[in-house]
């Protein structure tokens, strides 16, 4: 069996010496749960035990490193590591830790389903081609070789208002420059991010060669993506974590969109009178530090007040959406984003938007009717849907 955790050990040693534990005052999961198992240390101090042959991967030990969203918060805040100079790479050990219990076959049930899904499907949804491509405008075309390329995303495509509205963005700044638009349709497949998150990381990069050669072969240079945890795949982990070659330029969405205003080919003339909250999503803040471009996009919009809630940039805690979390422990993860919407409220937003259309579903199923039903006075926005009700042209 691979030890995925050796390249970690030295962050591990790091962390068993330390006794603040600030990253507990900073992880979602352990905010809702309460129990140091979960907490970042406590995952830490699991990998020791196991580095040290002093403990192995059980059942419940198993279900424990699935309560985690692989949001970030921990590595990019909240850890001082006693004379270490850098933060614990935790997210990136809790990974190691279930690539090793996925190898040992030693996972739950629900993972196990996940993981079964991903390969039989190429999808943790199994949505039909229909349900896949419900976004894509009418006057786009799918499948044509095309020089720029919309990445919608397997949980990203359920959020078919955001991905409409932000393939009718890219196609309104065509007015007047030279953008050609396609995207992939029924065919575009799981970029590999989840099954790299669940473990199994022979499925991750089977997936994501698949995705880069399909894209390839569409001779795309530059490929936008919309949702956060697939833009970081194709961005970062492909290259770096996973050895593959990505043959075209890789933007965020928000950040393409950004220089698109710069250059004055997207103009947010309309105003939109909303008190907004912006969260950070965990793929794209505190993994990739992408952190101006969305608020940047939303300081174009007349009359639009942006605030901040206590946890912004890179003080930010997660969603409760990500690497499995709302799917296996969905109850945790909607408590996680009620805390969310809470903020957003004390704050005085109407409005909390975030720039992935996965995290935006998952905030909105909470907004709309919540653990108990109630639906929150906050409501949820992905970027594109506010953009696009501020863009001046709009085919
Ligand atoms: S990545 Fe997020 S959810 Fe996971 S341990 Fe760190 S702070 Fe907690
Ligand atoms: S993750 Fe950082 S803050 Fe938390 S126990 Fe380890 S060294 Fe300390």
């Amino acid at each position: 069996m691979r030890s995925y955790l050796s390249a970690l050990q030295e962050d591990i040693i790091a962390c068993s010496v330390c006794s603040y534990k600030y990253c507990r005052n900073v992880c979602a999961v352990y905010d809702v749960l309460r129990s140091d198992g979960v907490a970042p240390s406590g995952f830490n101090h699991f990998a020791l035990g196991i580095l040290q042959g002093m403990t192995d991967y059980t059942p419940s030990a198993a279900e424990a490193l699935y309560k985690c969203s692989d949001c970030g918060a921990c590595r990019v805040h909240g850890c001082v590591a006693p004379g270490y100079g850098e933060p614990i790479d935790t997210p990136n050990i809790i990974l190691a830790l279930r690539a090793e219990a996925t190898e040992r076959n030693i996972i739950p049930d629900g993972v196990r389903i996940l993981l079964d899904d991903l390969r039989a499907a190429n999808s943790p949804y199994a949505d039909s081609a229909d349900k896949r491509t419900a976004w894509i405008p009418s006057s786009m075309e799918t499948g044509r070789p095309a020089p720029v390329y919309l990445w919608a995303g397997c949980s990203g495509h359920r959020h078919r208002d955001a991905l409409h509205a932000a393939a009718r963005l890219l196609q309104a700044t065509s007015q007047g420059s030279t953008l050609d638009l396609g995207t992939l349709g029924a065919e575009e497949g799981c970029c590999g991010l989840l099954a790299w998150q669940l473990g199994d990381r022979a499925l991750a990069v089977q997936q994501a060669r698949t995705a880069i050669q399909s894209l390839a072969e569409k001779r795309v240079r530059e490929l936008v993506v919309a949702e956060s945890g697939c833009y970081r795949l194709f961005k970062a982990l492909a290259p770096q974590a996973m050895g593959l070659d990505v043959p075209f330029a890789v933007y965020h969405l928000s950040e393409y969109l950004d220089r698109l205003a710069d250059t004055g080919h997207l103009k947010l003339n309309r105003p939109v009178a909303k008190v907004v909250a912006y969260h950070d999503a965990g793929q794209l803040g505190a993994h990739m530090g992408i952190y101006d471009a969305p608020r940047s996009l939303l300081g174009r919009v007349p009359g639009l007040q942006l605030v901040e809630t206590p946890y912004n940039r890179t003080q930010t805690r997660g969603s409760g959406q990500g690497a499995g979390l709302e799917l296996l422990h969905p109850e945790t993860a909607y408590e996680i984003a009620r805390r969310r919407l809470e903020e957003a409220s004390r704050v005085g937003a109407e409005w909390l938007v975030t720039a992935c259309p996965a995290e935006a579903g998952h905030l909105a199923a909470v907004a709309n009717a919540g653990p108990g039903g109630f639906p929150s006075p906050v409501q949820v926005r992905e970027l594109s849907q506010v953009l696009i009700d501020a863009a001046q042209e709009q085919p």
